[in-house]
Parts: structure tokens; sequence; C-alpha cells
């Protein structure tokens, strides 16, 4: 098979039963935004459809693309509505949205909805992307707490920056803010849901928790750590399983001499005769091009590098003189054996990246 994207669901239905019980009493959101990580969410969401509580995605299209696959279960759009979408939708296809800004609240001060939004009031604790700073938190929960068109009570939710980073003390500072933040308005209102953790949060700092967590790459299988600071830990050392194979092909071999150049640029001569292979996979099935020289891939078992340039369609590798590959024989690029993290690490590319940047040209290939 050329290039493919096997997706293994039960090691997904597995990573979402360890989360689970790693946070027992949460309720539990599937983060299915930029297509399931890569994963396909149009297979990876209904999947998942009994089993978690919430799914999350950043974009209006890809909630209403998940109801469109006949997803029941609530969605939360994290990105919150924009300035160009339509109000109506979020109630028409029962969506929750962040409301992040003064913008968003005066829009639905003036507002009449069919029913009332659900709304997720989002503070900034110190990511400093979205949300309400602390100064300004207050007064716009008690606009927010003024609109009519407002499901009450309000859910607040945050996002941590550095969750990632083990033994940075940001993420403490921040769950004090949070934690401040709800005790003050909780003497105002009742206060909806709590949710701050995502991946980092739900697997590495229990005390962050609260109602809801929202994993989005642990359920994929894959470490959310920064590589160093957690030990070089994987997603299989965390107890997650990898759901994504990415594999192809050899669909040539050829003998190579010393000295000769291969690829576009001939940016590398063999420096002994040697075996190559070529691999029906490039950047236009979304392995990066600008993986260093010596990015391993698995072929029989064993690791070889990458030589010359990744191009659009192939990737050529020194397989060694002695080679007894074959013909159609199975190219791992990352799965259970070689991890995404490992090519991660490698080429200093985020696993977030490799995952998601795949195209539609791969392959997809469930296996329950
Ligand atoms: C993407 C995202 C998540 C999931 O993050 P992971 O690190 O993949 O677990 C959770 N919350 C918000 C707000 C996000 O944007």
């Amino acid at each position: 098979m050329i290039a493919t994207v096997e997706v293994d669901l039960s090691a997904i239905k597995h990573n979402v039963e360890q989360l689970k019980r790693l946070a027992p009493h949460s309720q539990f959101a599937a983060v299915v935004k930029a297509n399931a990580y890569g994963h396909g969410s149009h297979i990876v969401a209904p999947f998942l459809n009994e089993q978690v509580d919430i799914f999350c995605v950043a974009r209006l299209s890809e909630a209403i693309a998940l109801r469109q696959d006949g997803i029941t279960a609530p969605i939360l759009v994290l990105g919150g509505f924009t300035q160009h979408d339509n109000l109506d939708d979020f109630v028409e296809y029962n969506l929750s949205s962040l409301v992040h800004s003064f913008e968003q609240i005066a829009r639905l001060a003036k507002s009449t909805l069919t029913h009332p939004l659900k709304v997720w009031f989002k503070l900034d604790t110190g990511m400093h992307r979205l949300g309400f700073h602390p100064d300004q938190a207050r007064a716009a929960f008690e606009q927010l707490q003024a609109c009519a068109c407002v499901c009450k009570p309000i859910n607040i939710l945050s996002h941590f920056c550095c969750a990632d980073e083990l033994d940075n003390a940001l993420t403490t500072v921040q769950l004090a803010r949070f934690d401040a933040f709800i005790a003050e308005m909780a003497d105002l209102a009742p206060i909806g849901m709590q949710s701050i953790a995502a991946s980092a949060g739900t697997l590495a700092w229990p005390q962050t928790q609260r109602d809801l967590v929202r994993p989005g790459i642990a359920l994929y299988g894959v470490s959310p750590f920064d590589y160093h600071c957690s030990g070089k830990a994987t997603g299989q050392q965390l107890g997650l399983r990898p759901a994504m194979t990415l594999k192809s092909e050899l669909v040539a071999i050829r003998e190579h001499q010393q000295g000769e150049g291969v690829g576009y640029g001939q940016i590398w001569h063999s420096p002994q005769s040697t075996t190559l292979g070529v691999i029906a996979m490039g950047y236009g099935d979304g392995y990066p091009r600008a993986v260093p020289a010596n990015t391993p891939v698995l072929i029989n078992g064993r690791r070889v590098p990458i030589v010359g340039r990744v191009a659009m369609d192939m990737i050529i590798v020194d397989l060694g003189l002695d080679s007894q590959d074959k013909l159609g024989d199975e190219v791992i690029f990352w799965g259970a054996r070689l991890p995404v993290e490992e090519i991660a690490e490698h080429t200093g590319i985020s696993a977030y990246e490799l995952l998601t940047r795949l195209t539609n040209r791969a392959k997809f290939h469930y296996i329950k």
C-alpha cells in the first residue's frame, strides 16, 4: 500500500479509557479539531460519540461538520463565534461557544436568539492569547451574566501555556489565578463548569482536572510533554497507545556508486557504494520537506536514514550495501515502533504538527 495513514481506533478507545481512569471525577471532552489532529474526524468523532461527554473543535465550520456526521454529543467551539459567524448557527446546531472578548459580549447583548446560547467564559490566566485578563474579567463576567440570550450558569475555562514543561512554575500560578477568579465570581452568581486541563494537565497536573478535562494529542496516543523535560517520554511510556502509523512501500531499489549524488539539488553524495530505496511518500502527502539528513524510517524492523531531499512524491533512503529489502516492502515513517515523538525531536517539528499536516492524498485506513 502506498502512502497510507493507518489509524487504530482501538488505540484511541484505549487512550480515552486510560485518560478517564486518570481523571475519574471529571467529564471528558475529546478535542477533535484540525481533522482530529490529522486522524480523520469524520471517522474518529462518530467512533467516540458514545464514549465522551463533549467534543471540542476550534471553528464553527468544524462543529457543523461534526453534526453532519451524526454527532449528537455537546460540542464546544474553542475559538468562539467570530464576527463572520452567524450566532443562529450556534443555536441551530446546538453548539457551545467560548466568549473571550468584549466585542463578543456587546454582540450577545444586542442579540435575540430563539434559544439562549451555551457559553464558556474564557479567562486569560497567562497564555495572553484569547480571554479576559484578570483585571477586566469581573466586569466582563458581569456583562455576560446580564445578557438575556446566554444560558446560566456560565461555565469558566482557561488554558495553560507551559503545562508540557513539568518543572514550569507558571502552571501553578495560572491555576491560582483561575481559582481566585472563580472564588470571586461565585460570590456574585452561581458558576457552571470549570475547565483548564488539556492533555498535559490531565496527565501530569491532577489538581487541574476540575469538572471537565479537554485532552487532544493524548487521545491519539502521543505525549504532550516537552521531550527532554519529560525524560524523553513517549505516549507509550505514559500508558497510551499511538493510534497512527504513517507508512508506505518501496517502489524502487537501486545500486548506487560511491560519490554519486541523489535527488533534487544533489544535496547528498554517498560516501560509499550502497543500495538506495525509493519510497512513495513526500510532502504532497504531508511528510515534511524540511527534515534533516539521516531522519530515520523503519524498514523490515531496522532504522534506515533518509538521504537527499524529500520531494513531493518520493523519499530516498540508504538501505546499505547488504540490503535484502524487496520491492513492495513496508516502510514506516512513524508508529508504535518508531514514535512520532522521536521524529519530532529529530526534525524540530512538533508531533502536533507532524500529525496535523498530513494531506488527503494519503490513503486513510482504519482498523478496529
Ligand atoms: C487544542 C486545545 C486543547 C487540546 O490540547 P492538547 O495539548 O492537544 O491536549 C485544549 N484546549 C484548548 C483551548 C485548545 O486549543
